[in-house]
């Protein structure tokens, strides 16, 4: 893998890298926007790359970032880079995370502000199977406090739900946060429509 370079004092990456990153992300972006698990231009993606991670510019289309923003863990952070980068930096430094997705699907933020759990277990197979419990956290956007509380959870689970908010998921490859991030929407939808999550707040 090629390493970011400094280039008059700045970390950079380069251009080859840089337009396959930009090409993984708008295709895994499409995905996400078929499933309506994001919309307009919110959300954001990043992969990890040596002491940092490359992550969708702030304010840009997930199908079509046009570019990606290297972010070092430690030091300055470019002010093009995705405003909840700080979540993303907290996740890389407290787990073995290759890539991370962040999007708001509608049935899990909602199950996340209808229930006063601070988990979900799954009812149905897939979501048994491969994330059989589902954090929910709090924390305003863009927040350290955010930053904080989503990390801290996916120390122990793949993926997690900012409540009111949406999901971070993370794999050892962007498609695998991708799927993980389809999964709990999945597992959501099921637990919404039969009525379980209100049961749980009852
Ligand atoms: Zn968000």
């Amino acid at each position: 893998m090629e390493l970011p370079h400094r280039k008059k004092g700045r970390h950079t990456i380069k251009q080859k890298r840089k337009k396959h990153l930009i090409s993984e992300f708008s295709s895994i972006g499409q995905r996400l926007m078929n499933e309506h698990l994001i919309g307009g231009n919110f959300g954001n993606m990043s992969i990890r790359i040596g002491k940092g991670f490359c992550i969708t510019p702030t304010g840009s289309f997930l199908n079509d970032p046009k570019s990606v923003v290297y972010v070092p863990l430690h030091g300055d952070v470019p002010k093009q880079a995705s405003s909840e980068y700080r979540v993303h930096r907290d996740i890389y430094t407290k787990t073995d995370a290759q890539a991370i997705v962040h999007v708001h699907p509608p049935y899990a933020v909602s199950a996340s502000l209808l229930s006063n759990s601070k988990s979900f277990t799954p009812i149905d197979s897939e979501g048994k199977m491969f994330a059989p419990t589902i954090p929910i956290v709090t924390g305003e956007p863009g927040t350290q406090d955010l930053a904080a509380s989503v990390s801290d959870a996916l120390m122990h689970a793949p993926s997690c739900i900012a409540a009111g908010h949406g999901t971070f998921s993370i794999g050892e490859t962007l498609e695998k946060a991708y799927l993980l991030s389809s999964l709990i929407e999945h597992s959501c939808t099921v637990l919404m429509l039969t009525g379980t999550i209100q049961s749980h707040k009852a």
